[in-house]
């Protein structure tokens, strides 16, 4: 067993992006408030190319979510949680511009997942948004959201595969969430695989499943049981977030990890990306603390924040990363 500190928690916001990305698509610097033409310039990649697959989570927690995805030369968000300024000053830092976005792909339309400002810059740019077809209806109470179905902009999914963007293939599995419930999303692309989980009461059986051998799990650890207990919070709202349908505990998170890793052939994910975490019932120590429990973790665990991104992460398959370890030898 690993002692809490010893675990690698990676919480620097200011890397250096992986590569020039807004450079090589749209120069024009594209604010929240214009209109352009959406200029398409990246080049399109060949049938079966590996591109390098990278996720960088711009901010996450019950103030707003958001994760960008990079394949290559296309980008898209999980979430929009945050207002368009927000996201495009964070993207900014990513090196990517609200115009190099193809799309936005919804866990679900609760306001910290995604806020209506959005809807003016989906049709200013051009962007498609993905949403479960059972979250249409709460869309349509969006003033405004018509506008984006005219426009044809609105891609409701099922149980079918999608691909928002060009060789990131996108299987959503339905996860229990209030009464509206969420997505949870399998990425599978030639790099690559990783599973997007948040705001969800249990793990279902069938995310661990679709999740095995992934090489990137993103999953919210949301609270810290007791302190959700001593909190003040009403006894409605404890109930609420500790129940089948509210939020996933740091235990609850920590062993969905060891299932997988249990089921998966090489102990995979080789990395552990956690979401949304409560800053008033939750602590980053307490859940160093969990995920020490378990040796195979350790170094393979990344926090995530409210008010800041992460760093670039690569999703790459193990063998990559073994090439790569013996190539520093
Ligand atoms: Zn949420």
């Amino acid at each position: 067993m690993s002692a809490a500190g010893q675990l690698h928690l990676f919480s620097n916001p200011d890397d250096t992006p992986a590569g020039s990305f807004s450079s090589r698509l749209r120069p024009s610097a594209a604010t929240a408030n214009s209109h352009p033409t959406k200029p398409r310039a990246a080049k399109p990649l060949r049938n079966g190319e590996v591109k390098p697959f990278h996720v960088s989570v711009l901010g996450s927690g019950s103030g707003g979510n958001s994760t960008v995805v990079r394949y290559g030369e296309q980008a898209m968000l999980i979430d929009a949680g945050f207002g368009p300024r927000t996201i495009a000053k964070r993207l900014e830092q990513a090196d990517i511009q609200l115009a190099d976005l193809s799309a936005i792909c919804l866990t679900h339309l609760d306001q910290d997942h995604f806020r209506p400002t959005w809807l003016r810059t989906l049709l200013g740019y051009d962007i498609k948004l993905y949403l479960h077809h059972w979250h249409r209806r709460y869309l349509d109470r969006i003033e405004g959201s018509s506008e984006l179905f005219r426009a044809g902009l609105v891609h409701l999914f099922d149980g079918e595969e999608f691909q928002p963007i060009e060789h990131v293939h996108i299987k959503a599995v339905r996860l229990p969430h209030d009464d509206k419930g969420t997505s949870g999303f399998l990425l599978d692309t030639p790099r690559g695989r990783a599973g997007y989980a948040t705001d969800l009461g249990h793990v279902p059986d069938e995310l661990v499943e679709s999740f095995i051998g992934i090489d990137m799990l993103l999953l919210e650890s949301n609270y810290d049981p007791q302190m959700q207990l001593t909190s003040s919070r009403p006894r409605f709202l404890k109930q609420r977030i500790m129940g089948k349908h509210g939020h996933l505990s740091n235990e609850q998170a920590f062993e969905t990890c060891q299932r997988l890793a249990d089921l998966s052939p090489h102990g995979n994910p080789q990395k552990i990306v956690l979401l949304h975490r409560s800053a008033q019932c939750n602590c980053a120590e307490i859940i160093k603390r969990v995920f020490a429990q378990d040796a195979r973790f350790e170094g393979r665990v990344q926090l995530t924040h409210q008010r800041r991104r992460t760093r670039w992460m690569e999703v790459k398959p193990l063998d990559a990363v073994k090439r790569e370890q013996m190539a520093l030898l």
